[in-house]
């Protein structure tokens, strides 16, 4: 469970301009993320949160951490912005997802940018690895 809410009826975390009932709630909740784009933003959506169940759930069995630990975590998170995917569709088995994050910590701006790897394992996207540019 997220250790932070959010109004089901503001706009997502994730930047969608969507409603966060309408956006990636549904997946923190165990809904399927049809794309890996959309896995992407939950995750995203589950660091804002601090939702680490369904970081940990959405992490590929290979490359997962034992636990995440957020209760020392000050990180602000700003923005996502999606800047190119590949494959990733309902369709496919692999996709990835390039993106930038932005981000405060202890008061100094950050920006991340990362190619994210995604597979699917048993009709679920799951997180691999990523690349950090
Ligand atoms: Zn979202």
């Amino acid at each position: 469970m997220p250790v932070k809410s959010h109004p089901a009826f503001k706009p997502c975390p994730c930047g969608s301009k969507r409603s966060f009932h309408a956006c990636c709630q549904p997946f923190l909740q165990g809904a399927r993320a049809p794309t890996a784009e959309q896995l992407m933003r939950s995750r995203y959506t589950a660091y804002v949160l601090h939702d680490a169940d369904y970081l940990l759930y959405s992490w590929h069995a290979t490359t997962r951490p034992e636990a995440l630990d957020f209760s020392d975590d000050t990180t602000v998170w700003e923005s996502l912005k999606v800047h190119h995917t590949t494959h990733g569709q309902p369709e496919d088995r692999e996709g990835t997802v390039h993106f930038t994050a932005k981000y405060k910590l202890h008061g100094q701006k950050h920006t991340m940018q990362e190619n994210s790897r995604f597979l699917k394992v048993d009709g679920e996207w799951k997180y691999l690895d990523g690349e950090l540019h």
